[in-house]
Parts: C-alpha cells; structure tokens; sequence
C-alpha cells in the first residue's frame, strides 16, 4: 500500500504568515492573546499554545488591558480596533493582506453609495470583519435564494468571502445581473442597472479545486485532514468527495478507521488550507505503522 500526501495541500501563505508573525512575537517575554482562535486547526493551537499563545473573544478584552493581542489572518472588524486603542491594547495585525485588500474595496464602495452585497457565511470571523467596514449594512448571501434580501433599487456591488466556492459566485452574480435588468425594464431608475460583481475568492482556495479533484482520482481513497470548524476544509472535502466517493475526513490520527483501507492500494492524504504539514506527516505515520502491516501480513 503506498501512502502519498498531496504536494499542493497545506497552509496558504496568509495563514504561514500569521503563525510566523505570532512565533516571532512569542519569542519575547510577554504574553501574547489570539483574538479568536488563529487558525482552524485544533492541533496546530495546541502546538502553539504550548509556547505560550492564549486565545480569547472580542468580549474579553477588558481582560488583557495594556497587553498584546494578535489579529489573526480572517481579520477584524474597525470595532475591534477601536475598542483595543480604548483599552491601551497594542495591537499585532496578522491579517491577511488579502483580506485587507477586500476589506479597503468593500469601505470605498460602501462610502460611494453603494449597497454591499457579501457572498459568504455570516457567522465568519472574516465576514464580520467585512461586515464592519459597512457599519453592518452589508446583506450577506449564502444561496442563490438569498438573493431574495437584496434591494433592487440600489446601485449594487457584490464581494465574496475569500474561502467561498467560485461556481456559486458566479451564478448568484447572474441572478443578481438578471434580476436587475429586469428591474430597469420595469422602471426608470438609471441607477440600478450599475453592478459590480468582483470576484473575491482567494487564488490559494480557488487555484486548488482542479488541483484537488486530480489527487483525489489519482488516488483509492482520500484521507482529508481539517478541523471541523475549518470553512475552507468543507469546500474542499466537498471537491474530494464528489471526485472520490471513498473520502474521509479526520481531525487527528485517533479518527482513522481500520475498514476504509481494506483493499487499497493507493491511499491520498491531503487536507484543508489550515492543515499543518506535520500533522499530514503525522496521519502518514499512522496509517503505515497501524493498517500496512496488519493489511500486507493478512
Ligand atoms: S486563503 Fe487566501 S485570503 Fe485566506 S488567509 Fe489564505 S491567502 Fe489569505
């Protein structure tokens, strides 16, 4: 039985940068707070915890007055820095550069005028994040039917969360595009027909779908590694899933079921964005010691 882990799985360059940045700061004597968990990945925060990095909530920083906290790569909300200035709070910004980059598109557009449409999951941290740029006038859709909520009236422009999946992009710009077409056969309003649709799904997500759906054909069963919380580990899982029924998804080794490697030659282990590199070598290392022996004795 051979068991590969897919070269192009792995943390993407906003999150390698955000543990950096935190390692870096830890390195000092000082404590050091996460706002919100740094990374989806229940086992890569217990690694860093280990060195002396502590999560807490947006509600607790009257907790950490004066001390360090640490944006982590979804980033935050104009509340929350607002709020930290207030608490004499120094601030270690490790969101991503992309992120920042939606986040100054969608403040200008929401200062020009213009209704904010959100393509994405409302209760991510870095949605929230969006959201505060719009004072949280932003309507956020996560469906097709979502687009029920949006005003036609408005000039429009529509932004997505970078970690959500093109295709439903792309047909909620059409029904959008299309509802608001219609509308101006309808009325006089000059002013609807403006839509902006920019495509905001990072090419770290984006560019691995086809990558994703290669490995998991090329392969007899595909061992996903994620933490459940992980947004972009479900979008992924998804792609594997549909490409290779016989896809399983694991948080750690302890997961790892003994039946799915039953008549298998080629085993896949590939995981989210947030999925360290150690721990798919971890999951490797299972796999060989744990089944390979018991499957090539029997
Ligand atoms: S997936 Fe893209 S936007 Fe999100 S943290 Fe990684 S590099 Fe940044």
């Amino acid at each position: 039985m051979n068991v590969s882990i897919d070269k192009s799985s792995g943390f993407c360059w906003g999150v390698v940068r955000a543990i950096e940045i935190a390692e870096q700061e830890l390195s000092g004597a000082d404590d050091l707070y996460s706002l919100g968990d740094i990374i989806h990945n229940p086992m890569e925060i217990h690694r860093l915890g280990e060195k002396g990095l502590k999560t807490i909530s947006v509600g607790e920083l009257e907790k950490v007055t004066g001390k360090r906290v640490l944006i982590r790569a979804h980033g935050e909300p104009p509340s929350t820095y607002r709020k930290a200035e207030e608490l004499g709070i120094t601030i270690i910004d490790a969101t991503c550069p992309v992120v920042t980059k939606v986040q100054e598109r969608i403040r200008k557009f929401f200062l020009d005028g213009y209704q904010v449409v959100i393509f994405g999951k409302k209760e991510h941290a870095e949605v929230i994040g969006l959201l505060g740029q719009t004072n949280g006038e932003a309507i956020v859709v996560k469906s097709v039917e979502d687009v029920e909520k949006v005003n036609l009236d408005r000039k429009t422009v529509l932004f997505s969360q970078t970690t959500m999946d093109k295709p439903t992009f792309y047909k909620i710009k059409d029904e959008l595009q299309k509802r608001i077409k219609d509308l101006v056969v309808g009325s006089f309003e000059d002013e609807a027909i403006e839509f902006h649709a920019k495509d905001t799904i990072c090419g770290q997500v984006s560019g691995r779908d086809a990558r994703m759906r290669e490995f998991a054909k090329a392969n007899d069963i595909v061992i996903f590694v994620a933490g459940r919380n992980s947004s972009n580990g479900k979008v992924l899982f998804e792609i594997a899933k549909e490409a290779n029924p016989r896809s399983y998804f694991v948080e750690e080794g302890a997961e790892l079921r003994a039946e799915w490697f039953q008549d298998v030659e080629n085993v896949g282990i590939t995981g989210a964005t947030s999925t360290p590199q150690w721990l798919m070598e971890q999951i490797k290392t299972a796999i060989e010691e744990r089944f390979v022996p018991a499957l090539t004795a029997g």
